[in-house]
């Protein structure tokens, strides 16, 4: 029996579905890809410690790419808080757990190169296995990414190209690259595949908790990518009868980079693009989210609601847990600040608990 991942067909909106293959990545329509809602096997499996205890056996040679991602601590902070150590993932933030699967379906695929986009942490998490995979790899980044992750991400062997411009305008080169060479387009916004990795994240977090649904997940918004998975997590063991209900979604986004926001808040079912402002936050600093009717709706399922976060309630809240002894980059502590600013106000968000928030990228990839 092969191991990893069932690969199922893309589906678009439109009715049209694609059996995966290295050159696809939206449907001819135009549209994004999904996959549909899969099944739980419960509970997980004993013989391995990573993330790929909670993913079916199927089609991808995930050993071949592993790093042992997921299966990070979950770490009490109060009477009710939980706190994901999601940056002792393997390159340094949660964005492993979707990009291991990427490159997994890339080998399947057979591709021989992959590009990315990334304003920082998945490319350099996407640049990670593809060289684990002997995959060659080209990371899209915008001008102004820390040094740290440049490092990192040629350090593995990928070449970066560095684009002038917006984060829509990164994306924008990345796909005409994907365009014009053929390589598999490792996107974590489009290729839904990231998603499966990244809905780990609740499945880890109902096993850690011991069988219980937190009454809030407490997530930043940018791409969505972890609303998306936490949500579809969640939405999977609700599927198979496991839990009755999901977690209460809250999701973060910058005051000074809030599309989702705006739109949840006007009451409009897609967001509109907006000016983003320079914000500390700036691995959520999304103008104009590609799956930002999706996320509306995943937080509309949960009963959640969106909560913006200013700069100086960032900074206080990185500052807070590195003098608990968590050393997070800024965009890492969005979460936090945002529990921290809906208790001092008595929210209906975060009464009851668990609540748990995640720790998404090391403090050491930043340059402070
Ligand atoms: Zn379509």
């Amino acid at each position: 029996m092969k191991e990893g991942l069932v690969i199922v067909p893309y589906e678009c909106r439109c009715g049209s579905s694609y059996a995966p293959t290295a050159d696809r990545w939206r449907c001819d329509c135009g549209g994004l890809l999904d996959l549909p809602l899969g099944a739980v096997r419960w509970p997980p499996r004993t013989d391995v410690r990573s993330m790929w205890r909670y993913l079916d056996a199927g089609d991808l040679p995930w050993r071949d790419v592993t790093l042992g991602e997921g299966d990070t601590p979950l770490v009490r902070e109060d009477r009710e808080l939980y706190l994901k150590v999601e940056f002792a993932s393997p390159t340094g933030s949660f964005k492993d757990r979707g990009a291991v699967v990427l490159v997994a379906l890339a080998r399947a695929l057979n591709a021989s190169r992959l590009v990315a986009d990334s304003s920082g942490n998945a490319g350099t998490a996407v640049a990670a296995y593809a060289a684990r995979a002997g995959v060659a790899a080209e990371i899209f980044v915008p001008a102004g990414t820390s040094e740290k992750k440049l490092q990192q991400i040629r350090g593995h062997g990928a070449r970066v190209t560095v684009v002038e411009g917006s984060r829509e305008d990164t994306a924008a080169a990345a796909a005409a690259r994907v365009e014009e060479s053929g390589a598999f387009y490792a996107s974590h916004v489009y290729n839904p595949y990231f998603h499966e990795g990244t809905k780990t994240y609740a499945l880890e977090i109902f096993e850690q908790l011991g069988g219980a649904v937190p009454a809030t997940l407490v997530l930043p918004a940018g791409n969505g990518t972890l609303v998306l998975g936490a949500h579809r997590g969640f939405a999977e063991l609700r599927a198979a009868g496991l839990i009755d209900r999901i977690p209460r979604i809250v999701a973060v986004q910058s005051e000074l980079c809030a599309p989702l926001a705006e739109a949840w808040t006007a009451g409009r079912d897609e967001p509109e693009p907006v000016r983003p402002g320079h914000t500390l936050a700036e691995g959520i600093a999304i103008a104009d989210p590609a799956r930002g009717s999706r996320i509306l709706v995943a937080v509309e399922d949960s009963h959640g609601a969106f909560v913006t976060v200013g700069e100086d309630e960032i900074a206080e809240a990185h500052a807070a847990l590195a003098a608990r002894g968590l050393w997070v980059e800024p965009t890492g502590s969005v979460s936090y600040a945002a529990v921290r600013r809906l208790r001092a106000e008595g929210s209906s968000l975060v009464i009851g608990g668990p609540i748990v928030a995640p720790l998404c990228g090391s403090g050491l990839k930043a340059s402070l």
